[in-house]
């Protein structure tokens, strides 16, 4: 049988693996992937850029916005 994981558990784990929490509202960062688009303004290209950001409650209002 395959082995499932819910999210939670991955979450839960990943929090204990890393267990970085933010020093203002004691709240383990959630790492996210935020992917943003750039317009070349040469090529007129399209190209798409990943990044990683630590989300806590203090800033999960402008990540998520
Ligand atoms: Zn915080």
């Amino acid at each position: 049988m395959a082995k499932q994981q819910t999210f939670a558990d991955k979450a839960a784990k990943a929090a204990l693996m890393k267990g970085s929490k933010c020093p203002t509202c004691g709240e383990i960062y959630q790492p996210i992937l935020m992917v943003s688009s750039e317009q070349n303004k040469t090529k007129a290209t399209w190209k798409f850029q990943e990044r990683r950001v630590q989300v806590c409650k203090c800033n999960e209002k402008q990540v998520y916005a």
